[in-house]
């Protein structure tokens, strides 16, 4: 995945806000903030999207969801409220073909969104 942006973020080619990285996967501070707190969260393994999770890949999921409970406690909007987002495909809002899960929160988030 050579011109992934997020792989090349994994590999260390573009620089990133890291909030929290491990053997499979990385977080960090999205650079254009839709709230006070904005971090994505991605696997280190490229996913295209989540029509591509399927019964191989689809535990990194879980793994992704408890990571994104541990920043938002870390991060302490556990108690206030936070949203886990997934955009997928052109409808769907995705802009970067890797998976990615925002995490946000801080403030007031409306519902439904746009
Ligand atoms: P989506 O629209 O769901 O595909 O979300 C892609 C997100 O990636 C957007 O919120 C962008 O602001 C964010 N983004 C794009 N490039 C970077 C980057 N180099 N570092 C951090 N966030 C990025
Ligand atoms: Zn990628």
């Amino acid at each position: 995945m050579g011109d992934c942006i997020f792989c090349k973020i994994i590999r260390g080619e573009i620089p990133c806000s890291k909030v929290y990285e491990d053997e499979r996967i990385l977080a960090f501070n999205d650079i254009n903030p839709e709230a006070p707190v904005h971090v994505l969260i991605i696997p280190k393994a490229h996913i295209d999207s989540a029509n591509y999770i399927d019964e191989e890949n689809s535990e990194i999921l879980a793994h992704i969801f408890l990571a994104a409970k541990n920043i938002a406690t870390q991060l302490g909007v556990a108690e206030s409220g936070y949203r886990i987002v997934n955009n997928c495909g052109e409808q769907g809002g995705q802009t970067v073909k890797h998976i990615h899960f925002h995490l946000l929160g801080g403030r007031n988030l409306k519902w439904p969104p746009g």
